[in-house]
């Protein structure tokens, strides 16, 4: 056992809009876990949407939560039963326990496990403190290339592995259209290159996240056409996929055609349009979160027999995969990590996560906190 500081200063949700630093016990090493010193923790969408509301659907924070869930660092402590790593071990934490023998678990799914632990959803704390314990085998090894910054971004990224791999199940030379240009579908596309996609095409309502996209992993880009004043949703989605096609030479079937439509921002229109746009017999993956309830074109979802799928967080694989992925340099996450933050700061962080962009100006793709006494080139 190597020696601990006593000190676990963590950013903690109180209630909504309202956080502060604590001191929260050290975590009991149970056998089969790792005690992991957190060096860099991304801060997610759902972090931000926590702090907002204090809820996502029925995840409700009832009491103070540890934010974060996107993070690496250094195992401080192994737990008796645990052979395969050693304290000083560079680590990506996959932030979610599960049970291990319910059905979901057994079947290899288990992201649908019902008694998962996921690092801040409530009632769990999250990984913004000094220490976090987990399960030994969700702790992975980080190869001597990837930074502690890079294992951070293994949690988005095995969402995109996820989506992508596990359920759309990406083939090459597809054509596939990500529809959303934020953290999960920048690393959607980088996904789908990865794999030997043949056009990546990304739709997002904002020129420089377009731009982003072109120079990041996109064949092409698209900014979609403005609805008229007073046309219903799906009208205006039915024309929007039409011009789509259109400018972008898209047929419904065929090789041109669109294999997969995945949807990675959450909004009404953009999964309409996808419904529209995605080829007979095609693939729809949803990704995204937004509205609880939206309205789709079921009849030609039928018609088209389009194979329609959720996609839950990660499974079996595809941290393994990310990792895999970013080490033979086949997804570079560099260009995503736009802002830096001591964990001091871990309130602008968030504040700037939240307005999309820093004082400077400067648009925010991911924002890292490093862990309490971390220093920001500390990697
Ligand atoms: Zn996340
Ligand atoms: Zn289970």
């Amino acid at each position: 056992m190597s020696t601990l500081l006593q000190d676990n200063e963590s950013f903690v949700l109180r209630a909504i809009k309202e956080t502060a630093f604590e001191q929260r016990a050290i975590p009991e090493l149970k056998p089969h876990e790792v005690l992991v010193t957190v060096k860099k923790t991304g801060i997610c969408g759902s972090d931000v949407h926590y702090l907002l509301h204090g809820r996502i659907g029925d995840f409700i924070v009832k009491k103070p939560m540890v934010l974060g869930h996107e993070s690496a660092g250094v195992i401080a402590q192994v737990g008796s039963a645990v052979k395969h790593l050693k304290v000083g071990q560079r680590v990506a934490m996959e932030p979610g326990a599960t049970c291990r023998v319910c059905d979901a678990c057994k079947a290899g799914q288990y992201e649908l496990c019902p008694d998962i632990e996921f690092a801040a959803t409530p009632p769990y704390d999250g990984t913004l403190g000094r220490y976090y314990c987990l399960p030994a085998d969700l702790a992975y090894p980080l190869p001597e290339n990837l930074s502690l910054e890079d294992g951070a971004m293994m949690e988005p990224l095995s969402v995109a592995v996820h989506s992508l791999v596990s359920i759309g199940k990406i083939r090459t030379n597809q054509t596939v259209v990500i529809f959303g240009a934020g953290p999960v579908g920048l690393l959607c596309l980088a996904v789908a290159k990865a794999f030997g996609a043949k056009r990546i095409i990304a739709v997002d309502i904002i020129q420089s996240r377009l731009d982003f996209a072109k120079n990041y992993a996109a064949t092409d880009v698209y900014l979609p056409i403005k609805p008229n004043a007073g046309e219903a949703n799906i009208d205006y989605s039915r024309r929007n996929a039409e011009e789509m096609k259109r400018v972008l030479g898209l047929a419904d079937r065929g090789a041109a055609g669109v294999d997969i439509v995945l949807d990675a921002s959450g909004a009404e229109v953009s999964i309409q349009t996808g419904i529209f746009l995605v080829k007979e017999g095609g693939t729809f993956v949803q990704v995204g979160m937004g509205k609880a309830e939206v309205l789709i074109p079921i009849t030609l979802l039928l018609a088209k027999q389009v194979n329609f799928r959720g996609s839950f967080r990660y499974g079996a694989g595809d941290y393994p995969l990310a990792i895999e992925l970013a080490a033979q340099g086949k997804v570079d996450l560099k260009p995503l990590v736009t802002h830096r933050f001591k964990f001091d700061e871990a309130v602008t962080a968030f504040e700037v996560t939240r307005s999309g962009k820093s004082e400077d100006g400067k648009g925010v793709i991911k924002a890292i906190i490093s862990g309490p006494d971390v220093g920001l080139d500390e990697n």
